[in-house]
């Protein structure tokens, strides 16, 4: 099936009360860990491409023929949207005229007006093509490629009035984090998420930094309303530990070991398990 845009998928996790995994792309072993994932939980899935990941696959066009071949020769049918992740106006731009299914905006840092003003031509122009468009209020804290945001609690009404320009999800920060989460954390700021929801009503909400939010908190916050979860660093620790225990095995030394398909083949399956937990835990398996 070809890529389709976010908006059915989340519609339907918003009414079913689960939530769709968007699970972020490096290379082709990624992207087939999760596509196979998906395509075996009959999951919806989310492929997830930052700008800075973006450039490190060669380009938006890259990313897309690599996707687009893999739904073919993998017989992917489960309904799969490739997003960029935190782009900026231009990267949106870029994205769209590559192919992407879906783009985010994070017009986060800017003043209110001015990110109403470019969201609002990101619509028209998501519209018109048939892509799944998401915004972000107040920004999620930590650090993504570079850019850092303090964790800071989004405005609810401020979430109304970028909401009602048509978007199709909307990033609200409630106090999460990308990344690890510090040992001092806060947690997820419920009350915000309520106020949100109470304001925006059939939106998808989007949950950023899905890595060490404990469990009941996810299923907290599916129940009011977030029906997108981004995870990121979570399959990059599996990958990395996996592929750590490998070598200090000392598996790369023996036979054909060092073949990279072997090499990243623990990593691999590492990414499928964390993929699979995670779409157990937000309830969109046999979803698609
Ligand atoms: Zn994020």
């Amino acid at each position: 099936m070809p890529l389709v845009n976010a908006r059915d998928m989340l519609t339907k996790a918003k009414a079913g009360h689960y939530a769709v995994g968007q699970f972020n792309i490096n290379n082709l072993e990624w992207t087939k860990a999760i596509l196979l994932t998906a395509q075996e939980l009959n999951s919806p899935v989310i492929l997830g491409v930052s700008e800075g990941a973006g450039k490190y696959m060669c380009g938006y066009k890259t990313v897309v023929g690599m996707v687009n071949g893999m739904l073919e020769e993998l017989n992917i049918t489960v309904p799969v949207a490739l997003h960029l992740d935190h782009g900026s106006y231009e990267g949106a731009l870029k994205c769209i005229e590559a192919g992407f299914s879906s783009v985010m905006f994070d017009g986060s840092h800017y003043p209110i007006e001015e990110n109403v003003e470019k969201t609002k031509e990101l619509v028209a122009i998501c519209n018109e093509k048939g892509l799944s468009l998401e915004a972000e209020v107040g920004s999620i804290g930590g650090e993504e490629d570079g850019v850092i945001g303090a964790g800071e609690c989004a405005d609810p009404e401020e979430c109304k009035k970028i909401a009602d320009l048509g978007v199709t999800m909307l990033a609200a920060g409630i106090g999460n984090i990308h990344g690890k989460y510090p040992e001092n954390w806060q947690g997820l700021s419920f009350e915000t998420l309520d106020a949100v929801q109470k304001l925006t009503g059939a939106m998808p909400l989007v949950l950023h930094g899905g890595t060490g939010i404990p469990a009941d908190m996810i299923k907290k916050a599916i129940d009011l309303g977030v029906s997108k979860i981004n995870v990121n660093t979570e399959c990059q620790l599996a990958f990395a530990e996996a592929t750590r225990k490998y070598i200090e095995a000392g598996k790369d030394q023996q036979g054909k070991g060092f073949d990279p398909r072997k090499l990243l083949a623990p990593g691999f399956e590492a990414i499928k398990a964390t993929v699979k937990e995670k779409m157990e835990l937000f309830g969109s398996i046999d979803k698609a």
